[in-house]
């Protein structure tokens, strides 16, 4: 890798993170190497691979990866860049198109994107601090994604949602106070005198050439390379949006700023859609759900005893027919339905065959539901046997059974009236 020409090592993005764009020299270009391709499997279309190239800057203000904090997107010259990493050293640039060593490159952050981790992380900083000084609880990692910001905090003793309720609270205090946040860089090659609110540790003595500590006026000092804003005050709001458990550690989900006004928004858009479904105040909103799920509970009961009762009346019905093969189709029903219909017939009359059918409840309604369904054959054993491959054969059946039924699912049901002669021949046949 090229040697990078920036004197203090650090990149204008970690100088100064409101800088969105410089003019860079191109170190080194590179293509990226190639990934052994994919197998792509049966019917798979093969994947198109998008062309990466490494280039090298002598500096930048696409934040590289690192310290917990994800890599910046931006533009090289316009080309995308997705990716950003310091590799011994030099800023290494992922970016969609090559670059010509030695000239002099555009370099342009997505800033939508980085104003919003430079809210998060110095959310972070904040709820951080807090939580050390009012529940004794360090922070032992962070995570950062587009979706999610969180702390884990390994508190000495007992921390409760009262308590974080409280840290939320006393940071947005902080928030209030619009405290200041600087940068501050010591020589790592010296031993440095301790400053005042150090959270964390500074690294051994000889480890990094540069310590870069980020100091919140009157709050906390922390040792961090990432972007910040420059006032607690660019943080709007903090958020804290549940606690989780994580292996012993309090896990504090929360959003800041720019996300947290989001989220309101679609909080606040979601109660306004549900206000005009139930008609009434958000504050009835509870009550009136908790009623409507206790509704549905009554009513699932009700329509299973009812369907009991129907099933039972219809089957006594058919079962009562003079005619010993019994076609019957039966409009909303499944196939449990189908069968305790079958069941009280065949308690009237166990001699005779039933045909019964329903359509498929899973096909919308503007479809012709009475093609596609369900189909249950029922009598005794020798009959099914004899007539029952080519009657389900007649509807399209798929499915099978033994000992006197036959069940599956059918293609056309419409024919299902041409069943019957194919089941009366054989109920001639061996009544005979
Ligand atoms: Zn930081």
């Amino acid at each position: 890798m090229a040697e990078v020409n920036s004197e203090s090592g650090l990149a204008m993005c970690q100088k100064d993170a409101y800088v969105r764009s410089l003019s860079a020299t191109v170190l080194s270009c590179e293509p990226v190497p190639e990934a052994p391709p994919k197998k792509a499997k049966k019917g798979e279309k093969k994947e198109t691979p998008i062309p990466k190239w490494m280039v090298v800057l002598s500096d930048t203000v696409i934040y590289p990866e690192g310290g917990g904090q994800p890599s910046d997107f931006g533009t090289l010259n316009g080309a995308q860049v997705s990716h950003v990493e310091k590799k011994n050293g030099a800023f290494v640039h992922m970016c969609a198109a090559p670059q010509e060593v030695g000239s002099e490159v555009e370099v342009i952050v997505d800033w939508n994107r980085r104003f919003d981790h430079m809210q998060q992380h110095t959310g972070q900083h904040a709820i951080s601090a807090v939580a050390d000084r009012l529940c004794n609880a360090p922070t032992v990692s962070w995570e950062l994604s587009t979706e999610y910001v969180n702390v884990e905090l390994a508190p000495e003793g007992e921390l409760t949602a009262s308590m974080i309720d409280e840290v939320e609270k006393q940071a947005n205090e902080e928030i209030r106070l619009a405290r200041a946040v600087n940068s501050l860089v010591l020589d790592g090659m010296v031993e440095n005198a301790e400053p005042a609110f150090l959270r964390g540790k500074l690294p051994p003595v000889g480890t990094h050439k540069e310590v870069r500590l980020v100091q919140i006026e009157g709050l906390d000092v922390n040792a961090c390379g990432g972007t910040h804003v420059k006032s607690l005050a660019e943080l709007q709001m903090l958020k804290v949006l549940r606690i989780e458990n994580a292996k012993g550690n309090t896990r504090v989900v929360f959003a800041v700023g720019g996300r947290a006004l989001s989220l309101l928004s679609s909080c606040l858009a979601r109660q306004n859609q549900i206000t005009k479904l139930l008609s009434c105040n958000a504050e009835e909103h509870l009550e009136r759900i908790e009623k409507m799920v206790d509704d549905k509970k009554d009513s699932v009961k009700r329509i299973k005893s009812l369907s009991e009762e129907l099933a039972l009346i219809r089957g006594k019905a058919l079962g009562e027919s003079p005619s010993g093969v019994v076609i019957h189709h039966q409009t909303g029903a499944d196939l449990p339905f189908l069968q305790s219909i079958a069941t009280a017939a065949q308690e009237v009359n166990p001699n005779a065959l039933y045909f019964l059918t329903a359509e498929n409840p899973d096909v919308p309604a503007d479809k012709k539901r009475d093609v596609e369904g369900i189909f249950l054959l029922v009598g005794p054993a020798n009959l099914v046997d004899e007539a029952g491959k080519s009657a389900i054969s007649i509807v399209g059946g798929r499915g099978g059974g033994r000992g006197g039924k036959m069940q599956g699912k059918a293609t056309n049901l419409e024919k299902r009236e041409d069943v019957l002669p194919i089941l009366e021949e054989a109920m001639q046949k061996l009544s005979v």
